[in-house]
């Protein structure tokens, strides 16, 4: 049997080119003892995987020239000499980029897509599911009554950490990138107030006339200079929870932005970096917490899908040109 499986050609400077990656068809050879056949529905591109093509030290190790990529994969069970995984169970589990693989069951957690689609695993009911809930809720810290702004609003940790934040009785004001997910966000998502950062003049009087009160709470999924306009308007006491930083992801010398340290300092804000791994201890809190929201309807979740195994590196490209809604999935 035969596979198509993506690698890493050579790795870019600055923003990925579809130059950076090769499509292969390889040889599968038949499973062994203990060993699954799977074949994949849908692949997850998260901003993250951007790092992982650089040759640098970091919390995941790089990808090797030459290599399948690798990620977050939904994918059903052909074949499996594994008693506890049986034909047509479908799971999901870091997986590379093939159309069909063959692996052992460690690490692969099946799912049950009678709670949500079977996308939802590598989106709200996933890992970009869990890192809105621990990012707000253990950095964060809501209380009723305070106004959380978020950054990537529209995107897959985004959107969550909007209604999340809304469920815990906060004010919310997201900043987004195109008069698309402006309106999606206000009318369909429930936040109270969302900012076009493309469209807005002035990004600190637009953060402060949608935050009439200052900025309790800052959820920072992009960095740069929409996060230098937040923390212009962070409030005494105020939490930022540090997740991403797409807005530098594809610079090949990070900018010099304004000393913000004494602002932090005199407000007395505390502002905390995590990766997500972090809280695996306590994912099932995360997971029931969110699928009951699903479940209840009190959380709305959208997906971006790109059709074909080929299309992969453009999915993965276009989070840096803002292409998705919410989370962005490759059907297969
Ligand atoms: P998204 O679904 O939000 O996709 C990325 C979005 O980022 C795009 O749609 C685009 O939206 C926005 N964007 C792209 N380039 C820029 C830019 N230069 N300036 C501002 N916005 C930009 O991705 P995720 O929800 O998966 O991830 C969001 C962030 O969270 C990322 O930074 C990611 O690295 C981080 N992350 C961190 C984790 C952790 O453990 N700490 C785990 C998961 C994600 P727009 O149209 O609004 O510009």
């Amino acid at each position: 049997m035969t596979t198509k499986q993506i690698v890493l050609a050579a790795r870019p400077k600055g923003m990925p080119v579809i130059e950076n990656f090769e499509i292969k068809t390889i040889e599968l050879p038949g499973i062994g003892d203990n060993e699954i056949l799977l074949e994949a529905m849908f692949f997850s591109v998260d901003p993250y995987m951007r790092g992982r093509m650089n040759d640098a030290k970091s919390y995941a190790p790089p990808y090797e020239i030459g290599k399948p990529i690798t990620g977050g994969v939904v994918a059903k069970v052909i074949k499996s000499n594994d008693a506890d995984f049986k034909e047509n169970d479908m799971v999901t589990g870091n997986l590379p980029w093939q159309e069909r693989c063959i692996v052992t069951g460690d690490g692969l957690l099946k799912i049950d897509s009678s709670i949500a689609p079977a996308s939802y695993y590598l989106g709200i009911l996933g890992m970009p599911g869990l890192t809105a809930y621990f990012g707000l809720m253990d950095i964060g810290k809501p209380k009723a009554g305070e106004t959380v702004v978020v950054s990537g609003a529209a995107g897959a940790v985004g959107m969550v950490v909007g209604q999340v934040a809304k469920l815990e009785g906060c004010r919310v004001v997201g900043i987004a990138g195109s008069d698309e997910k402006v309106k999606l966000l206000k009318d369909e998502l429930g936040f109270d107030e969302v900012i076009n950062y493309k469209t807005a003049a002035d990004m600190t009087k637009a953060i402060a006339a949608a935050c009439q009160g200052g900025v309790d709470i800052y959820f920072d999924n992009v960095g740069g200079e929409i996060s230098d306009a937040v923390i212009g308007n962070i409030n005494f006491h105020a939490r930022i929870a540090l997740c991403g930083q797409i807005a530098l992801y594809n610079t090949t010398e990070i900018p010099t932005g304004p000393r913000l340290q004494p602002m932090l300092l005199t407000r007395s804000v505390l502002m905390q970096g995590f990766i997500i791994g972090n809280y695996q201890s306590r994912f099932a809190e995360g997971s029931r917490y969110l699928a009951k929201a699903v479940q209840e309807g009190k959380i709305k979740y959208k997906e971006t899908v790109m059709e074909g195994f080929d299309n992969l590196p453009v999915a993965l490209m276009g989070l840096f040109e803002g292409h998705n809604i919410g989370k962005m999935i490759v059907q297969a």
